[in-house]
């Protein structure tokens, strides 16, 4: 400013013009001047959403002309998605599937493409992802909160149930069924699917530039900063509290996996989580404290951080390297880190953690 003002006004006293602007004209100038120096700062309009939803706080971010209104769509999308899949509303589409009394139910095209979607990728999965999971979940008060310990003998009767090949999809009839006492739980897949159909809201509606967190385990970025630069995204450390390091996210998906999500102290002064091992019915436990996956998309990511999660980390580097197209942060109880390269190249941790390249020996 100091400069310009000099150019304008002091040096005007010192050096003889060589044309003599007119007052109004040389006011102009300043100001195409000053827009030229401050112009490209000026802001891109932003708009910011926060809702409560599929049971936690989600936040959402967009930047551009259409943002506002594209936001409100997609809360809309996300409202309406949870109220398909929702284990806790009685009303929802899944509440009607979970009676316990098995049989043929239709379905909305929604919930029907969620459903299927996700039974494919749990056939491919093995059995460490199991949307049947639910009945062992009930028996540890994962879905009321009223939690317990079940004993050997009650989760061998329940665990016949939990094999996602006992249900049946019609794509004709929009219909599927379930033997007597099967249970179904999307929450593993639910807010990846949400965020996606958030972004594709979005990117209809022209943005390309968004941050949608629901619930910090899983962040889609839809493009980069509108300046250009990455958005960055706190991981957090084991046990939930502190920062276990920093990631550049352009264009891409994390979804996290972690024990410290839902838990409860037994009175046997172990730790029980929410995330269960389908084959055994008991809370998953292999050393890891959460499993990260940056994916092109949610979906899949929010459903591969669980089942990778549950495989531990010696399967899940297995799974990494038989199949690819992901990349992989695992933080392990003990405060190491291991990680995929593409990972480590965009993933700044914080403090000293001992670190192992997956693949890099
Ligand atoms: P969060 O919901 O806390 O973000 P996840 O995406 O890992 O975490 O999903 C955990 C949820 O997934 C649990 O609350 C439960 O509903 C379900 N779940 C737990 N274990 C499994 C499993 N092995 N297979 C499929 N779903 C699971
Ligand atoms: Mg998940």
């Amino acid at each position: 400013m100091i400069c310009l003002m000099d150019m304008f006004n002091g040096s005007k006293r010192r050096i003889r013009p060589f044309i003599r602007l007119p007052k109004r004209l040389a006011a102009a100038a300043l100001s195409f001047v000053l827009l030229l120096l401050f112009g490209c700062s000026a802001q891109t309009p932003e708009a910011r959403r926060e809702l409560f939803s599929m049971d936690t706080y989600m936040n959402l971010r967009a930047y551009g002309d259409n943002a506002s209104e594209a936001l409100d769509t997609a809360v809309r999308e996300i409202t309406k998605l949870d109220g398909l899949l929702s284990v806790t509303d009685p009303e929802s589409e899944i509440s009607a599937l979970n009676s316990g009394e098995g049989g043929v139910h239709f379905l909305s095209e929604e919930t029907f493409a969620i459903l299927s979607s996700t039974l494919a990728l749990s056939d491919e999965l093995g059995d460490s992802f199991e949307i049947t999971l639910r009945p062992v979940s009930e028996a540890w008060g994962f879905t009321t909160g009223e939690y317990r310990i079940p004993d050997e003998t009650e989760l061998a009767s329940l665990l016949p149930l939990v094999d996602d090949g006992l249900v049946a999809l019609d794509a004709n009839e929009r219909a599927v069924s379930l033997p007597a006492g099967v249970k179904l739980d999307l929450g593993a897949a639910a807010k990846g699917y949400a965020a996606d159909t958030a972004a594709d809201a979005l990117t209809e509606a022209g943005v390309t530039s968004a941050l949608l967190d629901l619930g910090s385990s899983t962040i889609r970025a839809l493009g980069s900063k509108p300046d250009g630069s990455a958005w960055r995204v706190a991981l957090r450390g084991p046990g939930g509290k502190s920062t276990a390091g920093v990631l550049e996210l352009r264009d891409a998906c994390i979804s996290t996996s972690g024990g410290y999500e839902r838990y409860f102290e037994g009175e046997d002064g172990e730790i029980y989580w929410h995330i269960i091992d389908p084959s055994t019915g008991r809370p998953a436990k292999n050393g890891a404290a959460s499993v990260s996956v940056m994916t092109p998309d949610a979906f899949s990511g929010d459903v591969l951080s669980t089942a990778l999660f549950v495989m531990g980390p010696d399967a899940a580097e297995e799974y990494y390297h038989l199949h690819g197209g992901f990349e992989l942060i695992i933080l392990m109880e003990d405060g190491s880190i291991r990680l995929t390269p593409g990972a480590e190249a965009l993933f700044t941790p914080e403090g000293g953690a001992d670190i192992t390249v997956i693949g890099r020996d």
